[in-house]
């Protein structure tokens, strides 16, 4: 359901036609998509309403059974899609501001087509999820791509073995005009013709491989070499594997959309990985090795500095994620954690108890939050 049109236009239900008029020509100065600092859908979604609004309460006649019926008593003045810019009757009222409005921002309706019009055919997505160790190596990815393409056995002409003759009802201009009386004159509108569905070409018997589409559907295999260091939700465009145009126009592009799959042992941040290694206490206080597998599985040795922190992050570098066309590579940065063991050998218990007596061990700063509380009490 519209918007009252009043309160589209701003106007009082007993403004008089000059009123209606300079609301409305205030309004298109403010959305006419041309001009307006609103994205364009909003733009032209707006500059529709008012034009709308317009149409209705500038016409004696629609604004009394508007005001009789509402909505209702106009609808019949539209098509079955309600208002479109064939119904819009009034451009002449703001042409001095704007000139021809139909210029070319209103999809359909009023557009021009060339004769005959050829039409671009749809781009197609295509989804695809790789692993982490894809985007270290590189893949070649397969793909098996359902798409339309011109039906051959027609030449994508539609008609039975290629045969088809210019369109008697619009005799080739893929577009017929009615004329209407209005109160105001004749008007002209312009729609695809509904005979050849704007081709502008007729057949006598339908190609049976398409259906007198043009289009057939075919599964094209497609090999693509997805780069090293490709980064999640990344498109790779392969021209020309969309849908086939219409009419000879051009086909559309494929897209592959690539998904990184997440990967239970490493983080991707950028080029580096992120990774997390189990360690003991001496080893932290003492220094030492470990062995930290890579992405490519390789056994790498991380060198643990004497007076290591729990949560601290090493880096190994280099061990990271290639950098797209690049032949650098990010670094490995290992967390290093300890286990706390639950249960532990008499012997064990014995060393930690001689440990824990030695002053070294105590720690020689109060936390901050015990410094904090300390602060409070004095
Ligand atoms: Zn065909
Ligand atoms: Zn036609």
């Amino acid at each position: 359901m519209p918007r009252d049109y009043y309160e589209v236009l701003g106007v009082d239900k007993s403004a008089d036609a000059d009123a209606i008029k300079k609301a409305y020509r205030n309004m298109a100065k403010k959305y006419h998509p041309d001009v307006s600092t609103e994205p364009k859908d909003v733009a032209e979604a707006k500059f529709k309403e008012i034009s709308e609004a317009y149409e209705v309460l500038s016409d004696p006649e629609k604004r009394k059974l508007y005001d009789q019926y509402g909505f209702d008593g106009v609808k019949q003045q539209f098509g079955q899609d309600g208002f479109t810019w064939d119904d819009f009757t009034r451009a002449d009222d703001i042409s001095d501001i704007f000139g021809d409005i139909f210029s070319d921002i209103f999809g359909g309706g009023r557009r021009n087509r060339s004769r005959s019009s050829s039409q671009a055919g749809e781009s197609l997505r295509y989804d695809l999820e790789i692993t982490l160790k894809d985007v270290l190596e590189g893949k070649k990815a397969s793909l098996d791509v359902p798409h339309t393409v011109s039906c051959q056995a027609c030449k994508g002409t539609g008609g039975k073995d290629g045969n088809v003759s210019t369109c008697k009802t619009c005799g080739g201009q893929g577009q017929v005009q009615s004329v209407s009386r209005t109160p105001f004159g004749n008007m002209i509108s312009v729609k695809d013709c509904p005979d050849c569905r704007g081709t502008g070409k007729s057949y006598a018997e339908k190609c049976p491989h398409c259906r007198g589409t043009g289009r057939t559907t075919k599964e094209s295999h497609i090999n693509l070499n997805i780069p090293k260091g490709v980064e999640d939700g990344m498109k790779l465009r392969v021209s020309g594997e969309g849908n086939a145009g219409i009419n000879g126009g051009p086909s559309g592009d494929l897209f592959v959309v690539v998904h990184v799959k997440e990967d239970k042992t490493f983080d991707r941040d950028g080029s580096n990985l992120w990774t997390g290694i189990v360690t003991t206490y001496p080893k932290l206080v003492l220094g030492g090795e470990e062995s930290v597998k890579t992405l490519e599985g390789e056994n790498a040795v991380l060198t643990i500095p004497p007076g290591t922190q729990v949560g601290t992050v090493l880096r190994i570098q280099g061990k990271g994620l290639p950098r797209l066309n690049s032949s650098l590579r990010g670094d490995l940065l290992v967390r290093v954690t300890i286990e706390v063991p639950k249960k532990v050998s008499e012997e064990e218990r014995d060393l930690l108890r001689r440990l824990d007596d030695t002053a070294g061990s105590r720690p020689k700063k109060k936390s901050s939050i015990r410094k904090k509380l300390d602060d409070i009490i004095s």
